[in-house]
C-alpha cells in the first residue's frame, strides 16, 4: 500500500506511534486484558489517565494551580456559548477580534450573554490578515482571539496589546508551542486539531472565575460543576482522552513546546518558501500572520487545480483541497506531520512546475 500524507484540517493526523498505542489500548489496556472502551470512568486505570493527561497539560503549558484544566464534550463550538455564559454578567462587555469563520460563530453565540463588542475584523478582505493596533474598550470583561485560523490559513504570532484578559479558542494551534498563561483567563481546544480524535474539548479557565454572573446554569454548562468533578461529574469522553494523553506524552518526548515550535517553524518554512518561490501558486495570507498550522495557497491559473489535486492523489497527498471559502488548496501540518510528507507536497509542487 502507497503511504498516505494526511494533510486534512480535522479531524487530523496524530503522531503514528500514538496510534498504535491507541490500537493496543483498545486491544489490551495495561495488560488487564480489557479495553479502554469498556472500563469505567471511575476505574484506577482511567483515573490514571485523565489525571497524567491534566498533569501533561500543565507541564507544558507551565499552568499554575490557580487554573483548572478541564476534559469536556461538545466540541469548541460549545465552549462559543459556555464561556460568556460562565463568565459574562448580563449588563458587561466582551470585546471580539474577527478573525474567520469560527470568529464570527463564537460572536454569534455569545450575544445572548452581555454586550459584545467587535472591535476588529479582517473579513472585508476574506479574513487574509490578522488585525492589529486596536483599541479594546476601558472595562470589557475580556477580549476574545481565535489564535489560529484554520480555514483561513492565519495565525497570531504576537498576542494583541492589550490588559484586557484573553479568552482564546485556540482549537487548531493547541500545544503548538509555548505560550504565556498568565495572559489567559481562558482557553480552549476542540482536540481533534493538534492532540487527539473528535470528541474531547479541552478548557483551561482561571478558577477565579467561577460563579461570578449571578446566572443560574444547567449542571453540565457550569464549570464549577466540572472543576468540583475533576471532569468526571458525568462520562466523560474516555477515548479521546486516552488518546489526548498518549498525544501528550509524545509531545513531551519530542522535548516539549520549545521542540515542537521550531519542528513546526521548519516544516511551515519550507512549504512557504516553495510556495513563493514556484511561479505556478501564491500564498492567500499576508505573510507577516501566515499560520504554522494551516498553509493556504492558489494556483495563478485555477483552471489547472484539478490536474495538481489529481498529481497529488498520485503522490498519496491526502486533504489538501482548500475551504471552499478560500479555494484552491489547503495543507494542515499539525504538530504530527512529518517534514518528510511536508518535503513529498513541495516535490509534487516542483513537479507540477515541470520543476524536477
Ligand atoms: C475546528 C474548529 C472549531 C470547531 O470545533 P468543534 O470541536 O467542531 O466544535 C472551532 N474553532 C476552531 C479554530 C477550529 O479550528
Amino acid at each position: 500500500m502507497m503511504k498516505v500524507h494526511n494533510f486534512s484540517a480535522g479531524p487530523a493526523i496524530l503522531p503514528a506511534t500514538v496510534m498504535q498505542e491507541a490500537a493496543q489500548g483498545v486491544l489490551d489496556l495495561n495488560h488487564s486484558g480489557l479495553s479502554i472502551l469498556e472500563i469505567s470512568h471511575r476505574s484506577k486505570d482511567f483515573t490514571a489517565i485523565i489525571e497524567e493527561a491534566e498533569a501533561l497539560i500543565r507541564e507544558l503549558y507551565r499552568i499554575p494551580d490557580t487554573y483548572a484544566v478541564l476534559f469536556l464534550s461538545g466540541g469548541a463550538s460549545t465552549q462559543f456559548f459556555m464561556v460568556p455564559m460562565n463568565i459574562l454578567a448580563n449588563d458587561e462587555t466582551a470585546a471580539y477580534a474577527d478573525t474567520g469563520s469560527w470568529s464570527s460563530k463564537a460572536i454569534k453565540e455569545a450575544k445572548a450573554f452581555g454586550t459584545i463588542e467587535v472591535v476588529a475584523s479582517s473579513k472585508a478582505d476574506n479574513y487574509t490578515y490578522i488585525p492589529k493596533g486596536y483599541s479594546v474598550p476601558e472595562g470589557a470583561r475580556y477580549l476574545h482571539i481565535t489564535t489560529n485560523n484554520t480555514i483561513f490559513g492565519t495565525q497570531y504570532h504576537a498576542l494583541p496589546e492589550t490588559d484586557t484578559p484573553l479568552v482564546a479558542d485556540m482549537s487548531s494551534d493547541f500545544l503548538s508551542g509555548p505560550i504565556d498563561i498568565s495572559k489567559f483567563d481562558v482557553i480552549y481546544a476542540g482536540a481533534q486539531k493538534n492532540l487527539g480524535p473528535a470528541g474531547v474539548t479541552v478548557v483551561i479557565l482561571k478558577k477565579d472565575l467561577l460563579n461570578r454572573t449571578g446566572r443560574e446554569l444547567p449542571s453540565m454548562l457550569n464549570y464549577q460543576t466540572h472543576v468540583e468533578g475533576a471532569s468526571l461529574y458525568n462520562t466523560p469522553p474516555v477515548f479521546p482522552i486516552y488518546v489526548s494523553m498518549l498525544t501528550l506524552r509524545w509531545i513531551k518526548e519530542q522535548g516539549g513546546l520549545q521542540a515542537v515550535k521550531a519542528h513546526n517553524q521548519h516544516k511551515s518554512d519550507l512549504l512557504y518558501q516553495e510556495i513563493d518561490r514556484n511561479p505556478l501558486f501564491r500564498g492567500t495570507a499576508r505573510a507577516e500572520d501566515r499560520s504554522q498550522m494551516n498553509v493556504t495557497f492558489l494556483l495563478h491559473d485555477p483552471s489547472r487545480e484539478e490536474a495538481f489535486l489529481k498529481l497529488c492523489k498520485s503522490k498519496g497527498i491526502s486533504g489538501i483541497k482548500g475551504h471552499r471559502s478560500v479555494g484552491g488548496f489547503r495543507a494542515s501540518i499539525y504538530n504530527a506531520m512529518p517534514v518528510e510528507s511536508v518535503q513529498v507536497l513541495i516535490d509534487a509542487m516542483q513537479e507540477f512546475a515541470g520543476q524536477s
